[in-house]
Parts: structure tokens; C-alpha cells; sequence
């Protein structure tokens, strides 16, 4: 049974930018209970409960919790199969910033994960 007392996802965009340094409300997210893929601002957000609870608009499941307390963050998306979150484009172009992810060496350019 889903609750109508809902905000909608963009109710999420302020308590999250504190934990993430980027603009999430445009982020995509795709639902690990019905793989429903949309923005996160479609979420339905359930304020009144111990933090911030966000359901699917599809099958209702949570998909994302938050809870703020003094000194920490409590972010849970284990209802998430992930969150695309769009990105200024990369100073050494996605070709780069492809191998530079799977460890290959890039000619002329240092590879962030060797030692
Ligand atoms: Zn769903």
C-alpha cells in the first residue's frame, strides 16, 4: 500500500548535496525491485518518517533513505541499482577516462592506479 502523503523527488536535491558535491536531482536511477529507470525528481519522498524515505513511483519499494543527524549522514540505496549522475565533461575526454577506469596505461599521461 503506498501513502499519497508524498513530496516529490526534488524534496531530496538540498539534504543530498550536502553529502554529494554535484547536482542530483537531474541524476537517473533505476529501481532494484522493478527496474523502473527515471529521474531521481520522479521519487516519491516520505518526509514524516525517520529522515527522508524515497519510493518508487512504480512499485512503491524504497529505494533511497537518508537520515541527517548532528555529525553524519545516513545514506542507504541498497534499493538502487545505481544513480547516473551527470558530470561536467572530462578534461581527458571519455576515451581516456575509459582506459584510465579499466587500468590500462594511456600513452603520455601517468595511469592513476599504478603505485
Ligand atoms: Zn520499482
Amino acid at each position: 500500500m503506498i501513502d499519497e502523503q508524498y513530496l516529490d523527488g526534488n524534496q531530496l536535491a538540498g539534504p543530498l548535496r550536502d553529502v554529494f558535491a554535484v547536482e542530483v536531482s537531474a541524476a537517473d536511477c533505476r529501481c532494484a525491485s522493478c527496474g523502473l529507470t527515471g529521474p531521481l525528481a520522479t521519487l516519491r519522498v516520505y518526509a514524516h518518517a525517520p529522515g527522508l524515505v524515497a519510493r518508487c513511483p512504480g512499485c512503491g519499494e524504497v529505494m533511497l533513505r537518508l537520515v541527517r543527524a548532528p555529525t553524519d549522514a545516513w545514506l542507504d540505496l541498497r534499493g538502487s541499482v545505481f544513480l547516473r549522475i551527470p558530470l561536467p565533461p572530462d578534461p581527458v575526454g571519455p576515451v581516456e577516462a575509459d582506459r584510465r577506469l579499466v587500468g590500462e596505461p594511456v600513452r603520455g599521461l601517468p595511469n592513476p592506479l599504478d603505485g
